[in-house]
């Protein structure tokens, strides 16, 4: 009877080993397949929502900086400056986007070119001395003077070549060509016309059309289709 018990034991114990086995084969087989399901969910519906917000608000906190005569650069401003091919220099952030619309314009037969970027304070001084300079030698008296050169050059520490994210363009092609290439494209890549004609009661700036602003894709092209220049925009947003 002992002996009868136990080879019935011994068949027992193999049945639940062999039972234990395939369980483990069966979850070793659906182990990755589970894994695959759960990180496609992830993909597929979180990740991508996730850092696409974060990217637009981290980009709209740089690339949407105002200064204009009423705000100043922040003392403790900085930032990555990259030297273009002429010298000239500009945020880093901005190169992706000013290369892309450089390309394109070639692309239509236009070479355009960085003419003036980043500035320090102290050469923005020296542009806005010798513009009051200028005026005082064609006789105006200091406060006309001084009004006169505010027209077309910004105070130290108040002109946006200072943030690095302000280009003025030039081209090898007409002025009227290479204005209105950018007036019909620099939306697409960031960039805004940023002192316009009609919006100098705004800015406080007489029609400057070489001179673009990195605001971001987004910003771009909403200020065009709402026909609003930065500070009208930032307004209307806050
Ligand atoms: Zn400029």
């Amino acid at each position: 009877m002992a002996k009868r018990k136990k080879k019935k034991n011994i068949f027992g114990t193999v049945l639940h080993i062999l039972c234990l086995l395939l369980c483990i084969g069966i979850l070793t087989a659906l182990a990755p397949m589970v894994i695959t399901l759960l990180a496609n969910i992830n993909e597929t519906y979180d990740i991508p929502v996730i850092s696409q917000t974060s990217a637009e608000n981290t980009e709209e906190d740089w690339a949407l900086l105002l200064v204009n005569y009423d705000h100043p650069l922040p003392s403790d401003y900085s930032f990555e400056i990259l030297t273009l091919s002429n010298n000239e220099e500009i945020d880093e952030r901005i190169y992706p986007a000013l290369q892309n619309m450089f390309d394109d314009a070639r692309n239509d037969g236009i070479n355009l070119f960085v003419r003036s970027g980043y500035r320090d304070k102290e050469e923005q001084e020296i542009i806005f001395q010798n513009k009051f300079n200028e005026c005082m030698d064609e006789g105006m008296n200091e406060e006309e003077a001084y009004q006169e050169t505010l027209r077309w050059v910004a105070e130290p520490g108040k002109s946006e070549h200072e943030t690095g994210l302000a280009v003025d363009i030039n081209s090898e092609v007409s002025a009227e060509d290479t204005y209105n290439w950018l007036i019909s494209n620099s939306y697409k890549y960031g960039f805004i016309q940023r002192y316009a004609e009609e919006k100098s009661a705004v800015t406080k700036v007489y029609n400057e059309p070489w001179h673009y602003r990195y605001v971001g894709i987004k910003a771009a092209k909403e200020m065009v289709r709402d026909d609003l220049c930065l500070e009208e925009y930032l307004e209307n947003k806050s």
